[in-house]
């Protein structure tokens, strides 16, 4: 039987998947990056739709990016447009946290 590695009870069982969505923060910020480049950083997306959603972002924001270890990284500022296109995705706003 499979059984779940962090808590150790059968995969039918076991809730921590469900409890880390829930509890999943979604933090976005800017960095700058080498020749004074900012990049904006998404971070919590869960792992099953990183990619949906960086295209999606992509997409919307008009501007490259990239997904690394579990981050989605898009070139240049876009803190705010992000944090609509995500509410707009579904996630809740109170879950969405912008760093200025
Ligand atoms: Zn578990």
């Amino acid at each position: 039987m499979e059984r779940c590695e962090i808590c150790g009870l059968p995969i039918a069982l076991c809730t921590c998947k469900t409890r880390e969505l829930e509890l999943q923060v979604i933090k976005i910020r800017v960095e700058k990056r080498k020749w004074g480049k900012d990049v904006t950083i998404i971070e919590g997306v869960p792992d099953d739709d990183i990619y949906d959603i960086a295209k999606y972002l992509k997409s919307k924001c008009a501007c490259g990016g990239t997904v690394k270890e579990n981050m989605i990284i898009l070139q240049g500022r876009h803190t705010r447009r992000v944090r609509e296109l995500l509410e707009k995705r579904g996630f809740p706003s109170e879950r969405i946290e912008v760093e200025e």
